[in-house]
């Protein structure tokens, strides 16, 4: 048997990061492509910077992909081949998990021995390769889940699919493996504890971060002829994956709202929106162009495809008002880079965003989802739009990825330390589906 190898004490050297079902090098704004990528592509890049060298697993979704991709010096990408390339949507992921697996453990094992110091999985497919990548190498499992089904599940959209049980049962595996647990908020790190039965002493707040260079207030009016948008437009702006869950209906009513409200705003009110049908979305790919006919401002609103973030933070720039009426967020990096933009947000009152937003200083939070409610909140920003913008990106300043980079080492390090210190335990309860599944008797 070979010798058993311990996890490294000090700040690791290297980081093997897993995003199964999606890549840190896709554009974000379609498809399975949001906040999770720019989160990866981030802090890696900030850990890269503090010397620690990162190795990004994602599942090649092209015969075209290279192999081995360097995304910025000291990160790379590394192609993996689990299953056909084209065609595999996220819900049939969970049986190319073993080949993904297989290729990240042959990967590591082309190297010397300790070559990984932490394994940090992103979204609960990941965790499950990571599990075995951290059993097989004793070195920490970091996860952070983005979304947990439980969660979304208590606040689905109409025209959403209730997540199955197969993730909620995944997730919980994961939770119960995991050395630490990263929550966006700490309202994400309670819904682990109480939810997935989380050990509270494993579970930890990293907040996301914004790159206040690339996200800075900027010369309006520029911004707005470089989108074509004219002087005196009163703009709203939606941006992010076109889903039920992002509720952009919300945004489309609220806007018919005010103008049945003010007529007089007809040839001035622009709702733009940014980004690309997702997950359920892309059952109903018209739906929103439909809407916008239906409720008559289809000459108001101007659909655009992706933006990379140069290009975004024009957008932020142009608005007047960043409008994100999620039915449920784990944090919204979207209002975030809205506000270092100087743009206020209105925003749900919902998950992260009630951390992302500073209601009454930043923008305004909206309990529930009633479109009037939007439009009188997007009428109170309108008229103290100046005020609220100092606040925006003062709120907005608060935020960094180098704080969220920071705080990932300080995770890495001391879960190798409690590895090194500790005896590895079995996880200190069993998943509670299995302890519920009738019939089943659960090995002790
Ligand atoms: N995004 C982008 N281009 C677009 C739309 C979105 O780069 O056209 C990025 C946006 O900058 C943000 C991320 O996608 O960083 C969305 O993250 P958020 O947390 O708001 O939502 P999620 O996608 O995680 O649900």
């Amino acid at each position: 048997m070979p010798a058993r190898r311990f996890a490294r004490s000090g700040t690791p050297r290297r980081v093997a990061t897993l995003s199964v079902h999606t890549s840190p090098l896709d554009q974000p704004g379609a498809g399975d492509a949001g906040g999770m990528n720019v989160y990866i592509v981030e802090a890696s890049r900030r850990l890269a910077d503090r010397g620690i060298e990162v190795d990004i697993f994602t599942r090649a979704t092209s015969s075209d992909l290279p192999p081995v991709v360097e995304m910025s010096p000291g990160v790379t990408v590394r192609h993996v081949s689990a299953g056909p390339f084209e065609g595999l949507g996220k819900e049939e992921l969970p049986a190319q998990l073993c080949a993904f697996t297989a290729a990240v453990l042959r990967e590591e094992a082309q190297h010397e021995p300790g070559y990984y110091d932490v394994v940090h999985s992103h979204y609960w497919l990941s965790g499950q390769v990571g599990w075995l990548a951290r059993d097989r190498w004793s070195v920490p499992l970091i996860h952070t889940a983005h979304t947990l089904a439980k969660v979304k599940n208590e606040a689905l959209a109409d025209g959403d699919r209730p997540e199955p049980r197969a993730r909620v049962i995944g997730e919980e595996q994961v939770v119960a493996e995991a050395d630490r647990l990263i929550a966006n908020t700490d309202e994400e790190a309670r819904q682990l504890v109480r939810l997935y039965g989380a050990d509270p002493a494993r579970t930890l707040v990293v907040p996301p971060g914004v790159d206040l260079d690339r996200f800075a207030p900027g010369d309006r009016r520029a911004a707005r002829r470089a989108l074509g948008i004219a002087d005196d437009a009163i703009v709203l702006l939606f941006v992010g994956r076109i889903q039920p869950l992002k509720a952009p209906d919300v945004l489309l009513h609220a806007a018919a709202q005010l103008l049945a409200d003010e007529p007089t705003l007809r040839d001035r009110l622009e709702v733009h929106v940014v980004g690309a049908p997702s997950g359920s979305g892309l059952e109903a790919p018209q739906q929103l162009d439909k809407l916008a006919a239906d409720l008559g401002i289809a000459d108001r609103v101007v659909f655009h495809p992706p933006q990379p973030p140069e290009r975004l933070a024009d957008h932020y720039r142009a608005a007047d008002v960043t409008v994100v009426p999620s039915h449920n967020e784990s944090f919204g990096l979207v209002a975030l880079e809205a506000q270092a933009c100087g743009t206020p947000v209105v925003a749900a009152a919902v998950g992260g965003l009630r951390t992302a937003v500073r209601d009454g200083v930043s923008g305004v939070l909206v309990d529930g989802h009633d479109p009037r409610d939007y439009t009188a909140a997007v009428r109170a920003v309108l008229g103290r739009r100046e005020l609220l913008s100092h606040g925006a990106r003062r709120h907005a300043g608060l935020f960094s990825w180098d704080r969220t980079a920071d705080a990932l080492v300080a995770a890495y390090t001391s879960a190798a330390e409690d590895m090194n210190r500790l005896p590895r335990q079995v996880p200190h309860r069993l998943p509670s589906p299995l302890r519920a599944l009738p019939g089943v008797q659960v090995a002790r």
